[in-house]
């Protein structure tokens, strides 16, 4: 944590650092260069909680790739999924016989993911992969294999880089462990 700002005072525990953010990233952003060479992938971020990772990944691909946007919602202002699913917001553009990659912030319960991949499968794409920046395998009820992931994580409520608690925290350059008084308190 190179800041000293007053929002970290909520943390219990620093994860990741923003160079370790950043690196991992460019590593992940070089990986799907090589994979999808020769082809022109479309992105779908999953807003909001994968906006500022997708911001960075993108910017690490050297290939002539589009961006769309999904909204869900799952979760409402707690920290468990209730594991209904609902598009919120759809994509702008068809995606019929384009090699598609989903781009999600975690993996939880896996109920998210699932859902959009059926959605998506039935829409005549030419190829679907997952990409989330995070993977809690502990948490998982809903069978689901993650193509590329940065980190897998225990079993703890993380916010920061884009991830919210109740809407906050997503400013914050690092991910963290909430620290559980603020979740017990509201
Ligand atoms: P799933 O459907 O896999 O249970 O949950 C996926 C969604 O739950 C993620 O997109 C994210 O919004 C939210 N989520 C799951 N775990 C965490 C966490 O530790 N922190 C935050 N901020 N959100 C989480």
């Amino acid at each position: 944590m190179d800041k000293q700002w007053k929002l970290y005072e909520d943390l219990d525990s620093i994860l990741y650092s923003e160079a370790q953010l950043k690196e991992a990233v460019a590593q992940l952003g070089e990986r799907i260069t090589r994979d999808y060479q020769g082809k022109k992938p479309v992105m779908v971020c999953i807003l909001k909680g994968a906006s500022v990772f997708f911001c960075d990944l993108i910017r690490q691909i050297d290939l002539p790739l589009e961006i769309d946007f999904m909204v869900v919602s799952s979760y409402g202002n707690g920290t468990s999924s209730t594991g209904e699913v609902q598009l919120v917001k759809d994509l702008g553009r068809s995606v019929n016989g384009r090699d598609v990659i989903i781009v999600e912030d975690i993996v939880d319960s896996g109920s998210t993911l699932s859902y959009l991949k059926k959605v998506l499968d039935s829409r005549g794409v030419s190829s679907l992969r997952i990409c989330s920046l995070l993977d809690k395998p502990a948490r998982r009820r809903v069978p689901l294999s993650v193509d590329y992931s940065c980190f897998e994580i225990p079993d703890a409520f993380v916010v920061g880089y884009g991830l919210d608690y109740a809407e906050r925290y997503r400013n914050l350059p690092d991910i963290g462990v909430l620290a559980p008084r603020i979740y017990q308190e509201s």
